[in-house]
C-alpha cells in the first residue's frame, strides 16, 4: 500500500499538537513537574515547524524551509530541556535555542541554502544530537527505578540513530534536482517515523512523570514525615519480608525514649521532636544494612536484625543507647535522654506480633528495672518469669 506523504504530515503535525496541548494540561494539574511544560512547549513548536513544512510550495521557501526548521531545532532543544528537568539537572536554556540559531545563521549563506544535502545533513545532525543528548540524560538518571525509563531510552536512541543515518544517506544518495519534496522517496518514510515517534516519545513520557508521582505518593505513604523513617505500616511489611527470607531465628528490638513526655514538658515540643529525630539518624547508623528499622509510633521504634546471636545483638542494642546518650548531652546543654530496649528472638512457628508481645514484655522490664538498659525477652517456649520460679 502506498503511503501517502501529505496525509502523514498533516496527521504529523495534529498529533504533535494535540500531544501538546495535553503536556500543558497535564502541568496544569502538576505545576512542580516542569518538564511537562517543556515538553508541551516543544510539542506546540514541533507542530508550528512541520505545518509550515507541509505548506512547501503554498507559502515561501523562507518559511517553509528556513523558519520550518529553526521551529524543529528549536522544539528539539526544548524537548532535551525537558528531559534535564525531568532528571532535576540544572536547565540550558541557550543550548535549546543554539540548534535553531545555528540552523538561522546558515541560512544566510548562498551556498548552503541551495544545497539540499547540506541542510538535510545540519537539520537532522542538529536532530540527532539532541535525541542522543535526551538519551544521555536519561540514561544517567537510570538511579531512579522507574519501569517507563528502558522505553524511553530505547525510543530516544532509536530516534537518534534514524536522524543520525539520514547525514550519510544525504551524502551518499543526492536527491534529483526539481522533484516535488513530497514524491521522493524518504518523504513518506520521515513523515510515518514522525508520527510513530511523536506518540510512543508523548506516551511514554507522561508514563515516566505519572510512575514518579506514583512513586512519591507510595514513599509519602511508607514514611514517618517527622524522622523519613519507615512508618509502623512499612515497618510491619519489612520485618516480615526479613524474618520470612531467613532460614534461622531473627531479633526484634523494641526501643522506647525513656521520660520522653518530661523532655517534652521541659524543653518544648521541638526540642522533642529534635530527639526523636536524632535517635532514628542514631539507630540507623548503628544498625546493620539488612536491618529493618521503623518508628510505631510516639516515641516507640522497632528494628528487626537478621540474627539471634545474643551476644552480637546485645552489643548492637548497648551502641545504640550509649551513642544516644552521649551524642544528645553533646548537642543541647543540660538534655540527658536515655532509651530502654526490648529484645526479643523469634523461635520457629513465631509471626511478628507474638516477637512484637515477647520484645513488648521484655521492654516493660527494662522500665521496671531502672529505665537505661537492654532486656532480653525469655524464650517463647519458658513459661513466664512470675510463673518460673
Ligand atoms: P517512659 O519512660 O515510661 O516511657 O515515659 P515517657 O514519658 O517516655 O512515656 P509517655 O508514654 O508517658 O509519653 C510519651 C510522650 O511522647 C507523650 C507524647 O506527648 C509524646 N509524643 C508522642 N509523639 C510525639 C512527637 O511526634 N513529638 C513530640 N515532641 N512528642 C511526642
Ligand atoms: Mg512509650
Ligand atoms: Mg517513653
Amino acid at each position: 500500500m502506498p503511503l501517502d506523504a501529505p496525509t502523514l504530515m498533516v496527521t504529523a503535525v495534529l498529533v504533535t499538537a494535540i500531544t501538546g496541548l495535553l503536556f500543558l494540561l497535564s502541568w496544569s494539574q502538576t505545576r512542580a513537574e516542569t518538564a511537562l511544560a517543556w515538553w508541551g512547549a516543544s510539542h506546540l513548536v514541533g507542530a508550528f515547524g512541520a505545518s509550515l513544512l507541509s505548506a512547501r510550495g503554498l507559502i515561501s521557501d523562507l518559511l517553509s524551509i528556513g523558519v520550518a526548521n529553526a521551529s524543529l531545532m528549536l522544539a528539539y532543544g526544548l524537548m532535551w530541556n525537558g528531559v534535564r528537568a525531568f532528571e532535576r539537572k540544572p536547565l540550558w536554556v541557550g543550548l535549546s535555542f543554539l540548534g535553531a540559531a545555528v540552523w538561522s545563521l546558515a541560512c544566510f549563506v548562498p551556498a548552503f541554502y541551495a544545497s539540499i544535502e547540506a541542510r538535510v545533513v545540519l537539520a537532522a545532525g542538529t536532530a540527532g544530537a539532541y535525541a542522543a543528548a535526551a538519551t544521555f540524560e536519561l540514561w544517567r538518571g537510570r538511579n531512579e527505578a522507574l519501569v517507563s525509563r528502558y522505553p524511553a531510552l530505547t525510543i530516544m536512541a532509536a530516534h537518534a540513530l534514524f536522524c543520525a543515518s539520514r547525514v550519510p544517506l544525504a551524502i551518499l544518495v543526492p536527491s534529483v534536482p526539481g522533484v516535488d519534496p513530497f514524491k521522493s522517496f524518504w518523504a513518506p518514510i520521515l513523515a510515518l517515523e514522525a508520527v510513530l515517534h511523536t506518540v510512543t516519545r508523548a506516551f511514554i513520557f507522561m508514563a515516566l512523570t505519572k510512575e514518579r508521582a506514583e512513586h512519591k505518593q507510595r514513599l509519602a505513604a511508607m514514611t514517618d514525615p517527622l524522622t523519613g523513617v519507615a512508618n509502623r505500616r512499612a515497618f510491619t511489611g519489612q520485618a516480615k519480608a526479613t524474618m520470612a527470607s531467613m532460614s534461622g531465628p531473627a531479633s526484634l528490638l523494641l526501643f522506647d525514649i525513656d521520660h520522653f513526655k518530661r523532655i517534652n514538658d521541659t524543653y518544648g515540643h521541638g526540642v522533642g521532636d529534635l530527639v526523636l529525630i536524632a535517635f532514628s539518624r542514631i539507630a540507623g547508623d548503628e544498625l546493620p544494612p539488612q536491618a529493618a528499622f521503623g518508628r510505631l509510633g510516639g516515641e516507640e521504634f522497632a528494628a528487626v536484625l537478621p540474627s539471634a546471636f545474643a551476644g552480637e545483638v546485645t552489643v548492637i542494642a548497648n551502641r545504640i543507647r550509649s551513642s544516644f546518650a552521649d551524642t544528645l548531652a553533646e548537642g543541647v546543654p543540660g538534655l540527658s535522654v536515655s532509651v530502654s530496649i526490648g529484645i526479643a528472638a523469634s523461635s520457629a512457628g513465631d509471626d511478628l506480633s507474638a516477637l512484637l508481645a515477647r520484645a513488648d514484655a521484655a521492654l516493660y522490664r527494662a522500665k521496671r528495672l531502672g529505665r537505661d538498659r537492654v532486656e532480653w525477652a525469655r524464650p517463647a517456649l519458658l513459661p513466664p518469669a512470675s510463673m518460673a520460679a
